[in-house]
């Protein structure tokens, strides 16, 4: 007989939360401390989403998207998680750029960033000082007609060299491009561009851990190997989750489900689109996803060590003449993204060091290739950043113990992210993922999406926005005579 991984799952709660990325995380760990019985399903079976990591023989552990996040993150920890989780957040000791046009190292703070621009690239001081107020000013409910191109070309025009080194780190860490809104950069720049950039010691198993303990502790069920299927409505709101937990089928009812599967997945495949009036059902297939990436994964041997000074822990290169969105998106690689990893990131085991190479991808690039094909793509993945890292790293291929690469492929085979979407949706999905509790009572979304919610901070933060929606919807819910879940047990038992 199969496990079934609903075991003892009660039949009924306030709050079930699908997917365990760090929006769903958070949503549920909210709810929880409310006082909400909240069921938490992740079809993996490992809780995380894209913040996860893993094991590989010879004692390496391989972190998957723990490159470096705002400052942000430490307050949205503090105060959504525990201090204990806040108090391993640390700062990088340093990010570099190498490409065609400029190679420099930066601590990534505002003041760093102002003074690389007016010393380095020659840039006024008024210009510089002005753009970053402007990108600081920007908020959600301003015109969102300006691309970034045009944000761009107001402050630094035909300055290919200030575009680049602005763009290019928010391009890897949530995949917009000059042509996205201007809002988008901005708010993601501007949180990026205050005290630097920060990641977590002790690495993403140690995070996700104390996340798992904190959501036990706050009394959460939390069920792992459980496939959401469907979201069942009656009378236009939230009433069951259908759940594919291995040994059976079951559903679960609730008075209201937080969705952290993909935006796309949930309203066509969860729901279905003739639960949706036919106007917002034309904006959600609009929506377009985000990209996804590739990485390669190497291992130095135990007694081999990287220098921290030399190297730091972030080097954005590229050996493309200009920044532009085509090519950082080909399967002919000329931008790679390196993270270095010390023995600083797990101070409590053996120490190692490590390199991930990431770069943005196209799903279609690598959709229909045969086995064989595959097989190959990867290979040679592997062996071109192996080629490119040696100027950086001499003698890599010497050195490396253990090299793999992951594909967009990688990406939607463990999120279930269609087109292995690495963060979410473009920016037109923030509105449709909003709108949908005015479309069915009960229904919430939280996770990558529109540009702005991405990435470990935004995910994070959009739980949190979305538990208190649903907090307030059950608050209401519980005022009237009878909640939805209590009228539909009333019923259960009527029927016998
Ligand atoms: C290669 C790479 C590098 C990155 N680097 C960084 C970085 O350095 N810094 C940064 O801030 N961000 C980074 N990101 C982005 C960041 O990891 C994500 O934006 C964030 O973790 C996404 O969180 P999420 O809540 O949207 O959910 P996700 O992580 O997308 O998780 C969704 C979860 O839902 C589950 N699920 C889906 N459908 C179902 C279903 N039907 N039933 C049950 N479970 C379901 C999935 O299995 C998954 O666990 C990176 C992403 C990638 C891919």
């Amino acid at each position: 007989m199969p496990k079934d991984f609903l075991q003892g799952a009660q039949d009924a709660y306030d709050v079930v939360v699908i997917g365990s990325g760090l929006a769903g995380l958070t949503a549920a760990n909210i709810l929880a401390r409310q006082g909400r019985s909240v069921l938490l399903l992740e079809q993996h079976y490992k809780l995380g989403g894209l913040a996860t990591w893993f094991k590989r023989p010879g004692g390496h552990i391989f972190d998957v998207s723990l490159h470096g996040f705002p400052y942000g993150m430490v307050k949205s920890c503090r105060r959504y998680w525990s201090r204990e989780i806040a108090d391993s957040i640390v700062q990088l000791d340093g990010v570099r750029f190498d490409n065609p046009m400029f190679s420099l190292r930066t601590s990534f703070t505002r003041e760093d960033f102002t003074q690389q621009l007016i010393e380095h690239f020659g840039v006024a001081e008024e210009k510089v000082v002005a753009f970053f107020d402007k990108a600081r000013g920007m908020n959600f409910y301003d015109e969102q007609q300006m691309t970034t191109r045009e944000l761009f070309d107001e402050f630094f025009p035909g300055r290919e060299d200030v575009i680049r080194l602005l763009m290019e780190p928010i391009t890897y860490a949530n995949g917009s491009t000059l042509e996205d809104p201007a809002i988008s950069y901005g708010i993601v720049f501007s949180n990026f561009m205050s005290k630097g950039v920060f990641t977590f010691q002790g690495g993403t198993d140690k995070l996700i851990q104390q996340m798992q303990a904190e959501l036990v502790h706050n009394g959460v069920d939390i069920r792992i190997n459980c496939d959401a299927t469907a979201i069942h409505l009656r009378h236009g709101q939230v009433d069951a989750v259908e759940v594919d937990a291995k040994g059976g089928t079951r559903r679960i009812r609730c008075q209201a489900v937080v969705s952290n599967a993909n935006l796309r997945q949930t309203i066509f495949e969860l729901v279905g689109e003739e639960k949706f009036d036919g106007n917002f059902i034309d904006e959600a297939r609009a929506v377009r996803l985000n990209n996804s990436s590739t990485q390669v994964y190497l291992a130095l041997a135990p007694h081999d060590h990287l220098d921290v000074k030399e190297l730091g822990d972030l080097l954005f290169s590229s050996t493309a003449p200009y920044f532009r969105t085509e090519a950082l998106l080909s399967r002919d690689i000329t931008s790679r993204t390196y993270s270095f990893y010390y023995p600083k990131t797990r101070p409590h085991r053996e120490p190692r060091c490590l390199i991930v190479s990431s770069t943005n991808a196209q799903y279609g690039d690598w959709a229909n290739l045969s086995a064989e094909e595959y097989a190959a793509s990867k290979q040679d993945l592997c062996e071109t950043t192996l080629d490119a890292l040696d100027q950086y790293v001499p003698q890599i291929r010497q050195r490396v113990v253990h090299v793999e690469a992951s594909t967009p492929r990688s990406f939607r085979h463990y999120t279930h992210h269609p087109a292995g979407a690495s963060f979410g949706t473009k920016f037109e999905g923030l509105a449709v993922s909003r709108a949908l509790p005015q479309q069915v009572t009960g229904l919430y979304h939280a996770g990558s999406v529109g540009i702005i919610m991405s990435g470990w901070l935004g995910a994070m933060n959009y739980g949190v926005i979305v538990a208190n929606e649903v907090d307030n919807q059950l608050m209401t819910n519980s005022s009237r005579s009878t909640t939805g879940v209590e009228r539909a047990v009333a019923e259960d038992m009527a029927k016998g």
